[in-house]
């Protein structure tokens, strides 16, 4: 079988604001230590059990350029026995830029990642201040200076807009500077902020005065296709490794809260999450060390909707219907008919696919979805 693989690496330096990923602020060498070495055991599970083939492999987390670089190496030597790379294999692993280094980077020379993806988050001070980040506008330059200058051939640059009391310009200046540097792919995110957090507290007031379209017509001028809701690249430069989650192609994933989606050998859809907290990821034994379950065939149907419509390339109805065993149109008939007649998507050869309006209102298309889904159930 060939997959995705996903390894989370739960540490942090600090806990930014917003974040809702699984991490811990940990720099205890041994628990680092401890940690791959659970999540080395969880992947010789996963090679023993399915054999895959990766068409990529993601470390992501957490800040997997946070662990020193001796425990790093132990992890890349284990996947590198354990599994076989396809040729076109995208290795990509995560760093912020106050730990991604030159010593960092001359390390990811010796393992098989070809692709960096950087949390900068912003270039402006005040922002990243807002957000909680450990980093400044210096750092993140002189991150992406050197991850240009040599990093791997394929780079990333994540941002986060839709931030109250941001204005949009600045964000599309962000994006004006990360494009300068030509990295294949950037992300933007739209800031989510938990609820009864610090960071609420801090917002309260503000308004929304930006949206993220409007950072991917700034990178448009730059060439960069808005290929996913959040995230555009240069031709050829999409992530392969989100494509798969978001094709519900099967992936398997590594390290406490990492999820994975994968048939089973009776060909049935499984979704598995590794424990956590750390402290009960490290005490289960290795078999015991994720939850799974069963897609229900309404969860699965939904999943490759709400992922596919992510997509500009939409959802290809005959995989769709050898996927879920469902025509979609009939999933849900009124709320796509309304859809469609709407302009929120159109069906062109054998597709379905949002336009720019159905990616705006994806979430009230996608409730109204599940409902009339429920209702026929
Ligand atoms: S560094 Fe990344 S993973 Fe860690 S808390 Fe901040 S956003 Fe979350």
């Amino acid at each position: 079988m060939t997959g995705a693989l996903y390894i989370h690496i739960p540490f942090c330096r600090r806990r930014c604001g917003y974040c809702d990923f699984y991490s811990t602020v940990c720099a205890d060498e041994s628990i680092q230590s401890a940690t791959v070495e659970r999540i080395i055991q969880q992947a010789e599970l996963i090679a023993e059990r399915f054999s895959p083939t990766l068409s990529s492999v993601y470390i992501g987390g957490g800040t997997p350029s946070a662990l020193p670089l001796p425990i790093l190496e132990r992890l890349f030597d284990a996947l590198g026995r354990l599994f076989t790379l396809s040729a076109e294999c995208e290795v990509t692993v995560e760093a912020n830029p106050e730990t991604s280094g030159e010593a960092f980077l001359r390390f990811l020379k010796t393992t098989p990642v070809n692709r960096l993806s950087l949390g900068i988050q912003s270039f402006d001070d005040r922002v990243l201040q807002l957000l909680g980040r450990d980093s400044s506008r210096r750092t993140a330059l002189k991150a992406v200076e050197r991850a240009a200058a040599n990093g791997p051939a394929r780079l990333n640059f994540d941002f986060i807009g839709e931030i109250p009391g941001v204005p949009a310009s600045l964000t599309a200046c962000d994006i004006r500077t990360a494009a300068s540097f030509r990295p294949s792919h950037i992300s933007v995110y739209a800031l989510s902020v938990p609820e009864g957090s610090a960071l609420e507290k801090r917002l309260a007031g503000r308004e929304i005065s930006s949206c993220v379209e409007e950072a991917f017509n700034e990178a448009a001028a730059f060439g960069y296709e808005r290929y996913e809701i959040s995230n555009c690249a240069l031709p050829g430069g999409e992530s392969r490794h989100n494509l798969a989650y978001w094709r519900m192609e099967p992936f398997w994933g590594c390290g406490p809260s990492a999820s994975g989606t994968f048939p089973n050998e009776t060909g049935r859809v499984c979704r598995r999450e590794g424990v956590s907290p750390l402290e009960a990821f490290l005490s289960a034994e290795p078999e015991k060390s994720w939850t799974e379950e069963i897609l229900t065939p309404r969860d699965l149907l939904f999943e490759t909707v709400m992922m596919g419509c992510r997509l500009k390339e939409g959802i290809a109805l005959d995989d769709f219907y050898h996927k879920t065993g469902r025509v979609l149109r009939d999933a849900a008939p009124k709320t796509v008919a309304r859809a469609l007649k709407a302009g929120l998507f159109r069906e062109e050869n054998g597709r379905f696919l949002p336009t720019a309006e159905g990616w705006r209102w994806l979430n009230r298309f996608l409730v109204d979805f599940l409902s009339e889904l429920d209702s026929t159930l």
